[in-house]
């Protein structure tokens, strides 16, 4: 395991990533009833965008550092509003300093009724997610391998949830284990949402996704993908998700929001975003 999301973290992909996150938890906080996050891949929580590995990269500039300085319409500033304000809360000086992952942004929009589980296996960004998480009654870190839990902690006893899959694709098989882990996790708990974020280099990756998922019979699975073709061509140029039983209306949500992101943070030809049905509704 070599992977350190110190690198990237608050790249575009992070907030492709992170703002369709928000906007699901924000639809599962419309039902009084409790939900439980499984986050089975979360990093450290926390990353110090002064930090060496930030600062060399610079990757969160061209993702949540030009996402905030942008002007957005108003239907999409609204939609935007939680994740923008959650990320605001963790830099309380104005200026950005601090990027919260994954399972910080989780635990800031949950209610007194809701919880998470957060899984880290790597050692060092394991204890740094159990200290930035700190002991809390809603939210705890276990080190875990993320597969393990994602069959172990399914279905949970609220019965209702978010299963978020976001492993580093260090390994050549990593585009078909999501799948199919997904497929299986599905049948164990076929109510609930599960999203899955996968890199796309090329189409074979992301088409593989698309098609083992579709094979196993799950029946609807929503697919976001967000290019911004980024001024250091090495680097990653699309971030692709899978949402497997999205949340009424959340299709609506990220029509009118995503176009709005690829365009803040996209340049020239290259920046574009899809959404679709790869089956169900559509
Ligand atoms: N979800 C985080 C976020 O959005 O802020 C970022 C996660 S990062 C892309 C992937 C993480 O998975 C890394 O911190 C890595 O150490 C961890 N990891 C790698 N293999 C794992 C495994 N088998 N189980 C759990 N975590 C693993």
């Amino acid at each position: 395991m070599n992977y350190r999301h110190a690198f990237h973290a608050g790249n575009f992909a992070d907030v492709h990533k992170h703002v369709v996150l928000v906007r699901i938890i924000e639809r599962l906080c419309e039902k009084p009833t409790p939900f439980r996050v499984i986050d089975t891949h979360a990093g450290a929580g926390l990353y110090s965008l002064r930090a060496p590995e930030a600062e060399r990269t610079g990757e969160w500039r061209e993702g949540i550092g030009r996402l905030l300085e942008h002007r957005f319409a108003q239907d999409s500033d609204r939609l935007l509003a939680p994740y923008r304000d959650a990320v605001a809360r963790f830099n309380p000086a104005g200026r950005l300093a601090v990027y919260p992952g994954s399972p910080l942004l989780c635990r800031a929009l949950l209610r007194p009724q809701d919880r998470l589980i957060a899984c880290e296996l790597e050692p060092t960004a394991a204890a740094a997610l159990a200290r930035n998480l700190g002991r809390h009654r809603r939210a705890k870190a276990i080190a875990i391998d993320g597969w393990t839990a994602l069959r172990a902690y399914i279905p949970p006893p609220e019965r209702r949830g978010l299963v978020l899959v976001d492993p580093p694709y260090e390994q050549p098989d990593e585009f078909t284990r999501i799948a199919d882990r997904l497929a299986r996790a599905h049948r164990k708990w076929p109510t609930g949402i599960f999203l899955g974020w996968y890199p796309i280099k090329d189409r074979a990756g992301p088409e593989l996704v698309a098609s083992r998922l579709a094979e196993a019979g799950v029946p609807k699975i929503l697919r976001s993908e967000l290019s911004i073709a980024s001024s250091a061509p090495e680097r990653l140029q699309g971030s692709g998700l899978v949402i497997v039983n999205p949340p009424w209306r959340l299709a609506d949500d990220l029509a009118t929001v995503l176009p709005a992101i690829a365009a803040a943070l996209g340049r020239g030809d290259g920046r574009s975003a899809r959404l679709d049905w790869i089956r169900g509704e559509g």
